[in-house]
């Protein structure tokens, strides 16, 4: 029996609600932003949310994208590649974000193919309707478990070529799955024309015609707005749209922070739109105490800490965000706003490293890839080490610690790590066996989830607060132990172990006020309400050391730096 024939459903199964984000007129909208509030949002009612995103594009996932394309790619805790989006839903919620949460055009395809060429159509001509379609909609039932509500965003903009199967199949599970449980939000900007000094709503209008051409006729409106839409606009939207006018929701740009948004909509009263329309009940009054505790330490920060960021796709903020974002979030945490100062690791040398990094209260090293950029890693590793500014090196930023230590600490002058230099006579990170064999670039790193056993007394176990924690990984190369002698014995403490793998996950440089390498990824586990243990600690140690430098400064007759 076919997943996704509705009588295949056991009988008496609880109804799962879905709602249906799409996007209209331009990109960059917010989509995103606005699925996480929602679930948010319903979350606060009570309700079990499950949180999807389709992306239009043929890539099997973002995992072999290049960054400056497509940005950060989010790992999930099953080990999936996913888009950055994901990093949203799960910072705003508790929701069920895995494998499932995120598919690609490619993906879909790639499933129906390889079907195909098992013969499981028995001989059928395959088309976009139905098999296609079909594929799409067993992904969306796949996203739901024990969720009450799956909200499902369709990535890119209704009336591109590429998402027309996406739109099809959400129209048709609405019609499978009985439209008292399907809703649908469209978001769409409304444009401010400067020359006539008003908001206009005809691209609106267009992108909802399109999406009623399909079939499709959205429950719900958002409008993007820089400026309030007024009872006069809402009257229109809703009449050209066929929208009644309190379905008409605005959203606002907010001043300070992303974390207003959801606050801004239930003031709206959007999620009890939602509620009513779905015909559900909120099982409790939502409490935003501990949200808005966050936005009043976002808007009413105690203090400024400028910390840099040593990357090599600098330009572009969405490569790096779940790293922002949880600085921001270990800024939160010390009630202080994290200033980041974006520095090139390409281009960075031992001639200009202290003009470049002086001044800043700590510097972060995040992961990456290729061989470009990676000895300004290390040089920023290095002056840390001199200067006892706090240093967190994430990933290849751990891997880049650890070659400098081997250089500096050992005498290892050849030291690096075999992804760069081939027959590297001083691989003190390297490639693991079972990565050897791997040809395939997708997907086939290590990937998600692993334990990592804390060593007492470390920075790390200090943080934490704990002896055992689990965190993501996304990487091929790792601490080689031929070393870890030396490189223990010379004073790079390893603090945390992978057990089983007998991998080394976390290296502190002892005497070091704060200087912790981890080769996981904890930026994808912070949230604002709960900032990451290890992202508190260091901003906590980068204001001491701010602190510190100031101090010196004073007795040394200099008078410390104004911050704008
Ligand atoms: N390039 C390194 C590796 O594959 C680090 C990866 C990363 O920083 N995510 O091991």
């Amino acid at each position: 029996m076919r997943e996704n024939d509705p009588a295949a459903r056991p009988a008496g199964r609880r109804t799962v609600k879905h709602i249906f984000v799409t996007g209209g007129v331009v990109s960059s909208l917010g989509k995103g932003l606005t699925c996480a509030s929602l679930a948010m949002l319903l979350e606060h009612h009570g309700l079990k949310v499950a949180m999807q995103k389709m992306d239009p594009y043929i890539n099997v996932d973002p995992g072999t994208m290049n960054p400056f394309q497509h940005g950060e790619v989010y790992v999930t805790e099953d080990g999936a590649e996913t888009d950055l989006d994901l990093g949203h839903y799960e910072r705003f919620t508790h929701a069920l974000v895995n494998r499932h949460s995120n598919y690609t055009t490619g993906q879909i395809y790639d499933q129906v193919i390889k079907k195909e060429r098992r013969g499981d159509y028995l001989g059928a001509c395959i088309q976009v309707i139905p098999h296609i379609t079909n594929e799409i909609k067993d992904a969306i039932r796949r996203a739901r478990s024990d969720a009450d509500v799956v909200i499902t965003e369709i990535g890119g903009t209704v009336g591109d070529i590429e998402s027309l199967p996406f739109l099809e199949a959400i129209r048709q599970f609405a019609l499978e799955e009985g439209k008292a449980h399907c809703m649908f939000i469209h978001l769409t900007p409304l444009i401010y024309v400067k020359a006539a000094q008003e908001l206009k709503t005809k691209p609106t209008q267009h992108s909802v015609g399109t999406l009623r051409e399909i079939g499709i006729t959205p429950d719900i409106l958002v409008c993007r707005s820089e400026y309030p839409v007024g009872e006069d606009l809402r009257r229109k939207v809703s009449m050209f749209c066929n929208v009644e006018p309190r379905y008409v929701v605005e959203e606002l740009d907010v001043k300070h922070t992303i974390y207003e948004v959801p606050l801004m909509l239930h003031e709206q009263g959007f999620d009890a739109l939602v509620l009513e329309r779905l015909g559900l009940q909120s099982r409790q009054a939502p409490d935003f105490t501990r949200w808005k505790s966050v936005v009043d330490a976002a808007i009413h920060p105690e203090r400024e800490v400028e910390i840099a960021v040593v990357g090599k796709y600098i330009e572009l903020h969405d490569a790096y965000k779940s790293i922002y974002e949880a600085l921001a979030h270990g800024g939160l945490a010390n009630r202080a706003k994290v200033r980041f100062r974006k520095v090139n690791a390409d281009g960075l040398d031992a001639s200009n490293v202290a003009k470049l990094l002086g001044g800043v209260a700590g510097v972060l090293v995040p992961g990456g890839f290729g061989h470009r950029g990676v000895e300004g890693k290390i040089e920023a590793a290095k002056w840390c080490m001199r200067t006892g500014t706090p240093y967190f090196g994430i990933c290849l930023g751990m891997q880049c610690a650890t070659i400098m230590a081997a250089r500096e600490m050992i005498g290892l002058g050849e030291a690096h790590s075999s992804e760069f230099v081939e027959q590297c006579p001083a691989p003190v990170i390297d490639l693991m066996e079972e990565q050897k064999r791997v040809t395939s670039k997708g997907g086939t790193m290590r990937l998600g989830s692993y334990p990592c056993r804390l060593a007492p007394g470390s920075i790390a176990h200090r943080a934490y607060g704990k002896d055992v924690v689990h965190e993501r990984h996304r990487h091929r190369f790792e601490f080689n132990n031929a070393y870890k002698k030396s490189l223990t014995d010379a004073g790079l403490a390893i603090t945390g172990t992978w057990e089983e793998g007998d991998l080394a996950e976390i290296v502190e440089l002892a005497g070091h006020p704060w200087f912790v390498g981890v080769q996981f990824h904890p930026e994808f586990k912070s949230k604002p309400a709960e900032p990451h243990p290890l992202f508190r600690s260091f901003v906590e140690a980068s204001i001491a050391h701010d602190a510190r430098a100031a101090g010196a400064n004073r007795t040394a007759g200099v008078s410390a730096p104004v911050k704008a």
